[in-house]
């Protein structure tokens, strides 16, 4: 009862916290599409690695992309961008799992009254994720076989050491006409995907994927994984699909490729 009560607490400072801090960062060079404000700066985030320069890692590196109110990154705005222009998506009845939810998506998410949706993830980590989470091991899912419309997994396989069982598990639980937006941070510069079991330290995992809890680093052969698992590709890139000023105002990867699968 206790911890209840001081969570909720937490949740409440925070979001008076996020609030403040969005009035004091207000202005109009840059704009949040979800939560619809606008900054004369973002925050900065991400990690400063030199694989990621060396690499031009698509996705990750740091640099001031954080919203000072909602704290959505341009990851969560490119998906944002890609619901914005494809509206009917979330129509009635539609159900939507989302693993891992960004707190803004979620918000965002959660405001469709006319979907069935449901934020889940591995572990329930304190005030990051929304109360109502559902458990899940993506390597091993609870779901019956074609169960969602749409399944939001956005940077999450590059932590899940089999990521084959993973993109199964995903395949399996979607319907044959839904979509799985299955993003990822990458690098064209590289071929094949680099993993590699005897990476294993945090020192290692950053030095070589570009971050300490990733577990490989995606190449361009990234579509071919996910044709291995019998996706069909969808694409959904960033410069064909978002003017330049956007782009720039939301600070997103211009050249990002969305990756949006369907069976
Ligand atoms: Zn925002």
């Amino acid at each position: 009862m206790k911890k209840i009560l001081s969570d909720s607490i937490s949740r409440k400072v925070k979001k008076i916290y996020l609030f403040a801090r969005g009035i004091a960062y207000y202005g109009t060079n840059y704009h949040c599409n979800i939560c619809g404000k606008s900054f004369r700066k973002f925050l900065p985030g991400g990690f400063d690695l030199p694989i990621i320069k060396e690499m031009d890692i698509i996705g990750a590196g740091r640099r001031n992309h954080i919203c000072p109110n909602c704290q959505s990154t341009d990851r969560d705005r490119l998906i944002k961008s890609f619901f914005d222009i494809n509206q009917e998506l979330l129509s009635d009845n539609k159900t939507v799992l989302h693993i891992a939810p960004e707190p803004s998506l979620y918000n965002f998410l959660k405001k469709y009254k006319n979907i069935k949706y449901i934020p889940a993830a591995k572990y329930h980590e304190g005030i990051y994720y929304p109360k109502e989470m559902t458990l899940v091991d993506l390597t091993s899912m609870q779901f019956a076989n074609n169960e969602f419309d749409i399944i939001i997994c956005n940077h999450v396989l590059e932590h899940i050491e089999d990521h084959k069982t993973a993109l199964k598990e995903i395949y399996r639980v979607l319907v044959k006409k839904g979509i799985a937006i299955l993003q990822v941070p990458y690098s064209l510069k590289l071929k094949n995907t680099h993993e590699n079991p005897e990476i294993k330290s945090e020192k290692d995992r950053e030095k070589y994927f570009g971050q300490f809890d990733h577990v490989r680093l995606y190449g361009s052969d990234y579509t071919d994984i996910l044709k291995s698992a019998g996706f069909k590709l969808n694409e959904f890139i960033a410069e064909d699909n978002i003017s330049p000023n956007k782009i720039e105002k939301m600070k997103l990867f211009a050249n990002e490729t969305l990756f949006v699968v369907n069976k």
